[in-house]
């Protein structure tokens, strides 16, 4: 049944009037009989710039706490904020509305919600804007998000679209005392993330301030379906209200004006004359660059009604323009890396660096020679009441930044060589326009802006159309990440396995036990067996599965692969010789089993002692543990040097030996989270309610499924046996757990000894030696060098004097006994000498050995071909070999069958 989401009791029964707007014709709401247009963008303007609503709070703090208290005061229970990274979901990178941080497990019904109703202040980063910011006066790339969400699921009801209605309502009138006649419902679709519903545009003197969404569809193939799951999904907008409150000509004002006054001061930058500021201010919210098109003749009205071409606007707005991006990027870029990203070439370290090198840009537009960081520490100071969780990471993010900074500066140094050698290649083949996929490998690969681009191009006189919105194109290509393939294609489905009782899991109950009986539930293709319980773990987690045999009597079979369908394990083996119903032992490979929880649990000792040396921002980034070798992937900024690594290993087998308590348990996904926060999220997305959590006592906390030891003493030995860079912001520590790291280091010293045997060292003076030996070693090859240079020289001077002459050249034959290296430096250095030269190099003769043939240049411009005189000789049966080359060299092997001089008897005959 259609639900009527418009003529809601609460419209009709406080008096509002059903209206359309004469504008773009939607249906709005409102107190205000003579109301006639939505209050919507573009439909009207701006009408608060300079004309502030008068609210009962107007700034930051105060407008978001007022919001949480209202609801707090009816029945809403309080959510701390979800970190901006979507660390919980495997479609986004980044968090773009409160919604988000309960997609997709809440919305589903999955997971239950952490309260409900629930309220939440959640700050959201939208890059899709990002070529709007400081322009529109209205959009940021960061913002907060004051929600109020319901979940009507699995029968619950909460609330829904009356109630909805009815608290925006309130919260507006109520906790910020907006004149009830100033507020209009635009009732409108909404979809997005693949849900969709109605819903109402709350509108206040021409800004959107809050939307209220009822997402009870799925949207499938262009199709809409009905879903059980009603959820209210609502967001106001902070700043916004903020903005409506204080009257300010743009959003940047209202929020950044500590930081927008220093930054004009530094720059010398002088307010807008009043006059042109709010009319521009009202005009602006039309504009949007994500239509061009639309955009340029928009600003062109303007532009003329202020009297000014647009050339003679942009110039003037430039400046300002530049410093409100700059306002808005640097604290959003406190928000990225203060929540674990690392800037890189990839994901959403990919979108940190790009706010990182558009920051840059904007600073030298505006020419001031102030680090980045220095403007992320007075954003840090700024947001401390706010945000105190980043004050104590101002270092670590600053440190990422200046590094950035100056990895950006050698970057651009090369992308500028590079650009003028492509520039200048293009106008020498009268190329008159650079393609739009040059902009953006300029910019993706080599840091050049395409502002930059446009003002070296035209000094070559080519020409740069830059896309309005070039920057929210790049970011879109970045914004979602690739969805990894599924690892191995199983022959056997969940549909074969319909009907079979869950394996009961034998590894997590018992952990230690290597022997049990289980029966047989089936068996498929004679290949795959489901037994009713088993010890035998799974490939999950980054960790291996186990191998073994099951056996009965004197009939067994080796399990040589485990994998898990749904809650069913599967046990591959190579030759099943059971029936169904049969009772077998299953006996597990013990050594391996131990080295993978030794190898597991390393993994996390390391994990925490990488997090203590190097700094929050190692976040793990894949981990694959096995028998030999296990490597943990790590975000950070910078190669990590060989003394952190020594300082992390070292920690790292400081925790094995304090014996610290390794502990697992189930816990409630919310609970955990709550508890100890998104931390536990190193190994990836878990879907479900209850999450096994392994702690390390006062050391580790992760969602984990894989099998560990109890006590860290078990690990044994931790090495760390290399580091590498495997990708920007990403470092890879290869180490090895327990026996395999002793053995290690045994093979390790039994070089070293058997260099101190070699050598007749002692342990501590065989660095030296070996590094005495090197020299030494290199010294006397350019010694011999130089030794073998002069005989050569020798020989050559030799050889020219014995050289006959045959029609104005010379013939320099002769037998040597030598390599095909060296003979090719012999005949260079004659022909060097005498261009007029033939010279023909052999192994002494009847010996086979290499030959050369090689002509000087007065030879080769009168016309003789190597080639030819090589294939004569051996026509001629004077040499017995194979050769080839080109006009001036012929190179081979070969038996000179004949004496010098019968060769330079044929020559002379020619
Ligand atoms: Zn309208
Ligand atoms: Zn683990």
């Amino acid at each position: 049944m259609e639900e009527n989401l418009v003529d809601l009791p609460f419209f009709v029964k406080n008096g509002f009037y059903k209206k359309k707007c004469k504008a773009c014709g939607k249906i709005f709401w409102t107190l205000r009989e003579d109301q006639e247009y939505c209050g919507d963008q573009p439909c009207v303007d701006y009408s608060f710039i300079g004309k502030p609503i008068h609210a009962s709070v107007s700034d930051v703090f105060g407008v978001r706490k007022a919001f949480i208290e209202f609801f707090k005061e009816n029945n809403h229970s309080f959510v701390k904020r979800y970190p901006v990274v979507a660390r919980w979901r495997e479609d986004v990178y980044l968090v773009g509305a409160s919604i988000y941080d309960f997609q997709p497990w809440v919305t589903q019904g999955i997971i239950p919600p952490p309260a409900n109703p629930l309220v939440i202040s959640q700050p959201s980063i939208r890059l899709t804007d990002v070529d709007n910011v400081g322009k529109t006066g209205r959009h940021l790339t960061g913002f907060e998000m004051m929600a109020h969400h319901a979940f009507n699921i699995g029968g619950v009801k909460v609330y829904w679209a009356n109630e909805t209605v009815e608290y925006a309502f309130r919260v507006l009138t109520e906790a910020y005392k907006i004149p009830e006649e100033e507020i209009s419902f635009k009732f409108d679709w909404w979809s997005g993330g693949g849900n969709a519903g109605e819903d109402y545009e709350v509108l206040i003197r021409g800004l959107e301030v809050a939307t209220l969404v009822f997402m009870h569809y799925r949207v499938e193939n262009g199709e809409v379906i009905p879903m059980p799951n009603k959820i209210v999904d609502t967001g106001y907008g902070l700043e916004r209200l903020v903005w409506l409150f204080k009257g300010d000509p743009t959003v940047y004002d209202a929020v950044f004006p500590e930081i927008i006054n220093y930054l004009k001061k530094r720059a010398g930058v002088k307010d807008l004359p009043k006059e042109i500021a709010v009319v521009l201010a009202s005009k602006l919210g039309r504009i949007d660059y994500k239509e061009p098109e639309k955009a340029v003749i928009i600003k062109e009205k303007i532009a003329a009604e202020l009297g000014f071409d647009i050339a003679s606007l942009d110039k003037l707005l430039e400046p300002h323009e530049n410093i409100y991006a700059l306002a808005d990027h640097s604290r959003t870029l406190v928000w990225m890396l203060g929540d674990g990203i690392v800037p890189s070439n990839t994901g959403a370290g990919y979108l940190a660096r790009l706010l990182i090198r558009r920051s840059i840009r904007y600073l030298s537009r505006l020419n001031l020679e102030i680090p980045l960081s220095e403007l992320i520490s007075r954003q840090i100071k700024i947001w401390s009441r706010d945000f105190p969780e980043y004050v104590e990471l101002e270092d670590t993010i600053n440190e990422m930044v200046d590094h950035e900074e100056q990895r950006y500066k050698k970057t651009l140094a090369r992308g500028y060589k590079l650009l003028a050698n492509k520039l200048k290649k293009m106008k020498q083949k009268g190329l008159k326009e650079l393609p739009i996929d040059d902009l953006i490998l300029l910019y993706d690969s080599h840091g050049l802006s395409p502002d930059i681009v446009s003002e070296i191009s035209k000094e070559y006189n080519i020409s740069v159309s830059v896309p309005l919105d070039f920057f929210s194109r790049v970011a879109a290509r970045h914004e979602k990440p690739q969805l990894p393939q599924k690892e191995v294609e199983e022959t056997i489905s969940l549909e074969d396995l319909h009907g079979l009782h869950p394996t009961r899991l034998l590894y997590y109950e018992k952990p230690e036990i290597c022997n049990f009986n289980a029966k047989i539930l089936a068996i498929f293709d004679n290949k795959y067996v489901v037994l009713d319980q088993t010890g035998f773990y799974p490939l999950g987690g980054g960790q291996p599965f186990d191998t073994g045999i099951l056996k009965k009597d004197d009939r067994k079979c080796n399990v040589v692969r485990v994998f898990k369908i749904g809650n069913i394990v599967v046990h591959e083996c190579d030759q099943v010789p059971f029936k169904q119903g049969e009772t077998v032992e299953g006996i597990i490979d013990k050594e391996r089993r131990e080295a993978l929880r030794r190898s597991h649990t390393a993994t996390h000792i390391i994990l925490g002692a990488a997090r203590r040396i190097l700094g929050p921002q190692v976040w793990q980034a894949g981990a694959e543990k096995g028998v030999e070798k296990n490597r943990l992937d790590i975000t950070y900024h910078r190669s990590i040097s060989e003394e952190e690594l020594q300082k992390i290993e070292m920690l790292a087998n400081r925790v094995v030996m304090e014996n610290r308590r390794v502990s697992v348990k189930w816990m409630d996904r919310n609970e955990a989270e709550g508890r100890y926060g998104f931390i536990i999220y190193q190994g990836g997305v878990v879907p479900s309610a209850k999450i096994r959590i392994v702690e390390i006592e006062d050391w580790d906390v992760e969602a984990c499924g894989g099998l560990h030891c109890r006590n860290t003493g078990e690990v044994g030995l931790i090495k760390i046996v290399g580091s590498e860079r495997i990708q920007d912001g990403v470092s890879r520590l290869i180490f090895k757990a327990g026996l395999s790291a002793l053995e290690y280091v045994q093979e390790s010293e039994f070089i070293l000894k058997s260099l101190m045997r070699i050598l007749g060292t002692q342990r501590e003076n065989t660095l030296k030696k070996v590094e005495e030996l090197v020299s030494e070693n290199s010294r006397l090859r350019k010694l011999l060098e130089e030794y073998e240079e002069r005989e050569l020289s020798k020989l050559c001077e030799e050889l020219l004097t014995r050289a006959q002459v045959i029609d104005d050249l010379k013939v320099v034959i002769s037998q040597v006994e030598m390599s095909l290296d060296k003979m090719l430096k012999l005949a260079i250095k004659i022909i060097k000498n005498a261009p007029e030269s033939m010279v023909f190099l052999f192994s002494p003769r009847d010996k086979e050995g290499p030959y050369t043939i090689m002509f000087g240049e007065e030879v080769v411009e009168k016309g003789y071909d190597a080639r030819i005189i090589n294939a004569l000789l051996i026509e001629n049966k004077l040499l017995e070999g194979k050769g080839g080359g080109k006009r001036d060299l012929v190179r081979g092997h070969g038996r000179l069958l004949v004496s010098a001089d019968k060769v330079l008897e044929i020559l002379q005959k020619r």
